[in-house]
């Protein structure tokens, strides 16, 4: 057993930073390791691009507004902190729209609105179809999004469909990014089973055998998409409560250094001009500013490897109305915009319609995203034009020409980072020359290896598992 208790600092408090605190913690207390835990976090307040503001009743999401529950580990991580009551699904019947001739138009979801679509003509629909029978790739090495979905799926799929879902989501372009990081899943599904579809298939026929061999039942349907009542700031603020360590607010690194003669090799430098000394550091900070505290303490190459992944600026409008001043509120749970289209908007969510309780009584929000690749100056636009800029659009698509109740500007500048092709293989060779020139400084977080909420829990948990291999003396196995 190692009696010595490891230091460890954490720079950022957004959801990487905390959940990599709450795992290490309650994996070191599994292992008999002592550890004490230090999170640096920039701002008074934590959470990163988590940024619930509740008033008046609402609920007003500046970042993310939910996570998928498919990817299990933000749903798993709110039952384990006792939030599975807090939790509010998404219903089934929520529609998604891509703007048409602008006017929004469904995504088809099934084989009648497949059918009757206006985004795709008769030649993309027959394409789509073609799907199972097109070739595999036989390269498995990274490829654009862009294209491995042009190859599948057709390109008007892509263009009509896809590549503005894409704008704004990750607020980047299918062409530029990186399938591995985005879509792994479905890459993987096409070496292994030849198509995406042959792939899914064969993927639901694995589980039902699982289930069949194991007598489990069927589980409990998920909603598709998840939030919690008082939006996602809770999972923040629990995590937060249930780190025993130290949580330093408003306390930037600026400095890092590494003397490895030292008993404890690293130094941080603070904003209130104290200094920490650690065994262990782990950095969860965008990764340009990770690349700004690395300058000089490791090989050049790797800080220009994390500064060159770009990153594009958003600005997040929420707007409230009345409901009853609107003649036909809108309710689906969300419009993407295609480059085609004249809006100058990426997109407008429907955010009670998705998730009713974020408006009281009689009020109806939506969500508008501004920026992104396409046009990123329009992210920084004054206060005033940005509030016009939105309501017109508003008014252009909708038909809403009522007097907003409340607005909420968020702006992120710079907001989503977008793996360019390679990223994953960049990675791992900054991790192979960290691990070499800076032992025990670990990176993690939305630049590294997925950048939805359940993506940095994911890298979260298996950075825990990999600290954990490192910290255990040789003769201790590690608990499965
Ligand atoms: C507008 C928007 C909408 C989104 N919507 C969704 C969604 O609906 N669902 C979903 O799953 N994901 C969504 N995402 C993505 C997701 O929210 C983020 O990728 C994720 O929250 C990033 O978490 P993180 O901890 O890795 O990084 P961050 O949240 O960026 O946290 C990094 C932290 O480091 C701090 N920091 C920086 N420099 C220093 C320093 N020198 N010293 C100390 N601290 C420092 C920062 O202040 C910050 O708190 C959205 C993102 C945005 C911007």
């Amino acid at each position: 057993m190692n009696q010595q208790t490891v230091e460890i600092v954490i720079v950022g408090g957004g959801i990487s930073g905390l959940s990599t605190a709450y795992y290490l913690e309650k994996e070191a207390t599994q292992h008999n390791l002592a550890v004490h835990i230090t999170v640096l976090e920039r701002e008074a307040t934590l959470g990163g691009k988590i940024a619930t503001q509740r008033q008046d009743g609402f609920v007003f999401e500046g970042g993310p507004e939910s996570f998928v529950t498919r990817k299990l580990e933000a749903w798993e991580l709110c039952h384990e902190l006792g939030l599975q009551d807090r939790l509010v699904g998404t219903t089934r019947s929520g529609k998604n729209y891509v703007l048409h001739n602008g006017r929004p138009a469904i995504v088809p979801d099934g084989p009648g609105s497949f059918l009757s679509t206006p985004l795709l003509s008769l030649g993309g629909k027959l394409r789509l179809l073609k799907e199972p029978f097109v070739k595999p790739r036989t390269d498995s090495s990274d490829e654009s999004l862009g294209s491995f979905l042009r190859r599948r799926l057709g390109d008007e799929m892509v263009d009509n469909i896809v590549k503005p879902a894409i704008g704004s989501v990750y607020l980047g372009d299918v062409d530029a990014m990186s399938v591995q990081v985005s879509f792994g899943r479905f890459a993987e599904m096409e070496q292994q089973h030849g198509s995406v579809v042959k792939g899914m298939f064969a993927l639901m026929k694995e589980k039902r055998a699982e289930r069949k061999a194991s007598g489990e039942a069927r589980p409990p349907k998920k909603p598709a998409f998840a939030t919690l009542q008082g939006g996602l700031m809770e999972l923040v603020n629990t995590l937060a409560e249930q780190i025993e360590g130290e949580i330093l607010r408003e306390t930037a690194v600026t400095n890092l250094s590494h003397n490895p003669t030292n008993a404890q090799p690293y130094k941080v430098e603070l904003s209130d001009g104290r200094s920490l000394n650690a065994d262990m550091v782990v950095l969860t900070t965008p990764t340009f500013v990770m690349a700004d505290l690395l300058e000089g303490v490791v090989e050049t190459a790797v800080t220009e490897q994390l500064r060159a992944i770009p990153y594009n600026p958003v600005t997040t409008v929420n707007v409230a109305f009345n409901r009853s001043e609107i003649e036909d509120p809108f309710d689906g749970f969300g419009v993407v915009v295609p480059e085609s289209e004249t809006s100058q908007l990426l997109a407008i969510e429907g955010m009670s319609a998705k998730f009713p309780h974020r408006a009281p009584g009689d009020q109806f929000v939506l969500r508008a995203f501004v920026g992104g690749q396409r046009q990123p100056e329009l992210a920084d636009l004054p206060e005033a034009e940005l509030i016009s800029l939105v309501r017109q659009e508003l008014a252009q698509i909708f038909g809403i020409s009522a007097r907003p109740t409340q607005i909420h500007i968020q702006r992120w500048q710079p907001a989503n980072p977008q793996p360019p092709v390679g990223h994953l293989a960049m990675i791992a060779e900054v991790e192979r020359k960290l691990a070499d020139q800076l032992p025990q400084l670990y990176l993690t977080g939305a630049g590294l290896r997925g950048q939805g909420v359940p993506d940095c829990i994911r890298q979260s948990r298996n950075l825990v598992e990999q600290i954990l291999a490192d910290l255990q003396p040789a003769s201790q196995t590690l608990a499965a």
